[in-house]
């Protein structure tokens, strides 16, 4: 990893106030030419934890007066991976030694991990059911802007933020009531579906249904009405709290029991196994999903599948995924709200593997100690990481030098016999 030196550069004609640091996003320098700085929310960033106030200013000329001058400039540069070169650079006013400490210090720092890196990333967060939802809403509010109808997506709609922004600008809401439904109306299904009264309560209220409910949610859907009917008990193997347990639970009222771990196995009751399925709810990897059936494969050696050709792979791949990025890396950077379950699910899967997990909200949050001696850096998102997150990562970690991504994404194939 080759480390760059910083200068320390006397400049004109930009005006620096004292207790401020300027942090250039663009240097006209007299050796390389126009120096852009994309590690510039990594210096903003050390620098204002560090309780320093920081602007943001471009620095047209930095040519050395040799006269008065108006700023010091501390300033390393680094290759990029087109070949042009960038700069880490911040400057404070002549004479306010505390804030040129800090500049010049900000600068070392970033410049000591500098140098070229690779960075994995794990893909996107968002399985195809739920983009093919956040498809189906963005359609249906386009067509019904402007017509009077409005359109309701129920809520969790479980869809990117940008497409939540888009809604909201066509005037569609998110909403996890009907109460507001007129008749003429649009409600939207989500991936993970609706409730059996939802839907039921929709109909009544004149509304027309987009239903956009994965094909893999609605065969659990029906394996648990078709479970009902024969007067079978159904084990749900899902997490209680998530939206496509409700809905799948719906279709078979008093027939599901909803099992998260083995031990919870003892408390399903069947007295025939004959009498008795079992579906991991599409959502649930089939990894966490496999001990469970094992458990309850001990008390009713009999149990069956409801659903043995519609499993859902994409938990388990993206949990793979995410395992075989973390594997290949020695830091791992995850993408989200630190509170939020998918964050915290998306850690999980990164610590299985060894490998060092450090949770990013923002870019700020990332620390040049972090970076020490890292060559490969693997980067997740958690579905609550906000909108251009991370581009933002991908801009500012390409400011320390040659940067070159690589994706890697694990998916399952299915088949059938003899094909
Ligand atoms: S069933 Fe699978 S593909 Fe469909 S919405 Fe759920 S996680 Fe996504």
């Amino acid at each position: 990893m080759s480390r760059s030196a910083v200068r320390e550069i006397q400049v004109s004609g930009i005006r620096v106030h004292r207790d401020e640091v300027v942090v250039p996003a663009q240097i006209g320098d007299a050796v390389h030419g126009l120096l852009t700085c994309p590690a510039a929310p990594l210096v903003t960033g050390s620098l204002r934890a560090k309780g320093r106030t920081v602007r943001l200013a471009d620095f047209p000329r930095c040519d050395d007066p040799s006269g008065d001058f108006d700023a010091r400039l501390y300033l390393a540069t680094c290759p990029q991976q087109d070949g042009t070169t960038a700069a880490i650079a911040a400057a404070a006013a002549p004479g306010d030694a505390l804030s040129a400490t800090a500049a010049r210090a900000a600068v070392e720092e970033w410049a000591a991990v500098s140098g070229s890196r690779t960075l994995l990333l794990a893909g996107s967060p968002w399985c195809s059911g739920a983009m093919h939802a956040a498809s189906a809403a963005t359609q249906a509010a386009s067509e019904c802007r402007g017509t009077g109808r409005q359109v309701h997506v129920l809520a969790p709609a479980a869809i990117p933020d940008e497409t939540a922004i888009a809604l909201d600008d066509l005037g569609a809401v998110i909403t996890s009531s009907l109460a507001e439904v007129d008749p003429g109306d649009v409600v939207v299904v989500p991936a993970h579906g609706a409730t059996a009264e939802m839907r039921a309560e929709a109909i009544r209220r004149g509304a027309t249904i987009v239903d956009a409910t994965c094909p893999l949610v609605a065969a659990a859907q029906t394996a648990a009405s078709r479970s009902a009917d024969r007067g079978q008990q159904l084990v749900l193997i899902g997490q209680p709290g998530h939206a496509s347990t409700a809905t799948i639970a719906s279709q078979a009222p008093g027939g599901v029991t909803i099992v998260d771990t083995p031990a919870k196995t003892a408390a399903v009751r069947a007295g025939d196994s004959r009498q008795l399925s079992y579906l991991i709810q599409p959502g649930v990897t089939l990894e966490a999903g496999a001990p469970i059936v094992t458990a309850l494969r001990s008390r009713y050696p009999a149990v069956r599948s409801a659903v043995p050709a519609d499993v859902c792979y994409a938990p388990s791949d993206r949990a793979g995924t995410i395992y075989s990025v973390a594997l290949g890396s020695e830091l791992m950077l995850v993408l989200g709200d630190p509170q939020a379950p998918d964050t915290k699910q998306v850690c999980g899967y990164a610590r299985d593997s060894g490998t060092r997990v450090q949770t990013i909200a923002g870019v700020p949050d990332i620390r040049p100690a972090m970076l020490t001696s890292v060559d490969t850096i693997g980067l997740a998102e958690s579905t609550s990481a906000p909108v251009g997150l991370a581009a933002q990562v991908i801009g500012a970690l390409s400011g320390l030098g040659r940067l070159s991504l690589a994706r890697r994404r694990l998916t399952t194939e299915k088949s059938t016999v003899g094909v």
